[in-house]
């Protein structure tokens, strides 16, 4: 099987975490496809090289002497080139760099993270370096030109005799021109690699185990997820629980490429498996994990015979996407609806929007609602199971929280329930005691 073996910052952040990219590396012979972000933080505190070299095009726009920047970033290339003993000339090369700076686009100085520390990872895995500019391949619009991206990383694969390094985040326009992935992407970069060479897996290398159960800052140790959809992780992703930027997860989701989340300081956690369908007739949690978020705003509309008249709740609608505002959330009764958003986008245009809701939609009366916090439980075994949402709340009202609101997701692999913020933690906690290691039979 091939494996595509992406590297993120921190696992990458400096010599000795060069050495436990080797040891893993070298620990298996099917990695055979390395992808590195640029160094990140070493501590808590400390600066992401990226993050540095967006401070360099900020100095550069407004004309501020940015050399003692510059020096801060070659000295940690320069560390990490000493301490292993590598020949890559990082003075030398920073130095090219540095002369061209005025005359480089703004892109191309940020992807210089990526490129040095690919440079020196290559030579330290002993593995060829395939410059991203010449292989991934970007539209003018910034999206990825898939087939020629194929075409130009598979005559890679042949030039190299099957094995190479590849500098995540960046790639370049068929005229040269360098493009960036969102931040975070060297996760997108490692997939597409993943898709247009057909790994069998693609390994995501972090600095935790994968996905928990639940955020560890409000649950003591939660359990990891070992096994997880593409679809419970976009819920779970979407309710803060983030491990992988989000878009990476497309390439390799459309071919069913698994994705491995793994820890590069606990190389012998299993991670979490991320694909399609997870396994069919074993043991597993009816829970996959809990994730949540606090601050939306019910936004409650009432209006007698409501039932009767058709167009309210789209004109409400419309009146929130003429303000950019998302709806998390719809519920509704016969004579009212309530529309959940997010709070911090409607900080400043709350009053005006009810001032337009009571004009077009002329409701008997609308209420406010801040201070809501939405928890999903999320699992992929809870669907075809009855009796889960009952315990789910009667869990929540034994503990004395009030929910106010419900909602389930169309695949019935979420149950959403809204709470008050003050009871956010102590909700999560008492759902994730209730069920956080109960186990059924899959069925799927
Ligand atoms: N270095 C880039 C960032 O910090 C991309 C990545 O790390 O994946 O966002």
């Amino acid at each position: 099987m091939i494996k595509v073996s992406k590297f993120g910052g921190s696992s990458v952040a400096d010599a000795s975490q060069f050495e436990k990219v080797a040891n893993i590396v070298k620990s298996d012979p099917e990695r055979k496809f390395v992808v590195v972000s640029a160094a990140g933080k070493r501590f808590s505190g400390d600066n992401k090289i990226t993050d540095l070299l967006l401070l360099v095009n900020a100095h550069i726009q407004y004309g501020v002497d940015c050399s003692p920047l510059l020096a801060t970033i070659q000295q940690r290339f320069e560390e990490i080139a000493n301490e292993l003993g590598l020949s890559f000339p990082v003075a030398e090369e920073f130095e090219r760099f540095v002369e061209s700076i005025e005359k480089v686009s703004p892109e191309y100085v940020v992807s210089r993270g990526e490129w040095f520390t690919g440079k020196l990872m290559a030579e330290y895995l002993g593995m060829p370096f395939v410059d991203a500019a010449d292989v991934v391949v970007f539209h003018h619009d910034g999206t990825v030109d898939m087939e020629r991206t194929q075409t130009r990383l598979r005559e890679a694969l042949i030039h190299t005799g099957g094995s190479f390094l590849l500098p995540g985040f960046y790639g370049a326009t068929v005229d040269g021109q360098i493009k960036l992935f969102k931040r975070g992407g060297g996760d997108i970069t490692g997939a597409v690699l993943a898709r247009c060479i057909d790994a069998g897996l693609y390994e995501n290398w972090t600095d935790v185990s994968g996905f928990l159960a639940a955020d560890p800052r409000v649950v003591e140790n939660p359990r990891g997820i070992h096994r997880i959809t593409f679809e419970e992780m976009r819920e779970l992703s979407y309710m803060g629980a983030s491990v992988l930027q989000e878009e990476a997860i497309f390439p390799v989701r459309e071919v069913n490429i698994p994705i491995q989340i793994k820890n590069t300081n606990a190389p012998d956690d299993f991670g979490t498996i991320i694909r399609e369908t997870a396994n069919e007739h074993a043991r597993e949690h009816l829970i996959t994990g809990i994730a949540g978020k606090k601050d939306f705003v019910g936004i409650y509309v009432q209006k007698a015979h409501m039932s009767n008249e058709i167009g309210c709740v789209r004109r409400a609608l419309s009146i929130l996407e003429s303000y950019g505002v998302s709806v998390e959330h719809i519920p509704t009764g016969v004579d009212s609806f309530s529309i959940v958003v997010n709070g911090d986008d409607v900080k400043d245009s709350i009053y005006s929007i009810v001032a337009d809701m009571q004009r077009e939609v002329k409701p008997d009366s609308i209420n406010v609602l801040p201070g809501l916090a939405l928890i999903s439980v999320v699992g992929r075994n809870m669907s075809r199971r009855a009796g889960t949402s009952g315990q789910i709340f009667g869990a929540l009202g034994e503990a004395g929280i009030n929910i106010r609101m419900i909602t389930q997701s169309s695949q019935e692999i979420s149950i959403i329930v809204g709470v008050q913020n003050e009871d956010f933690e102590k909700a999560i906690h008492v759902i994730y005691d209730h069920f956080g290691n109960a186990e059924v039979i899959s069925e799927r």
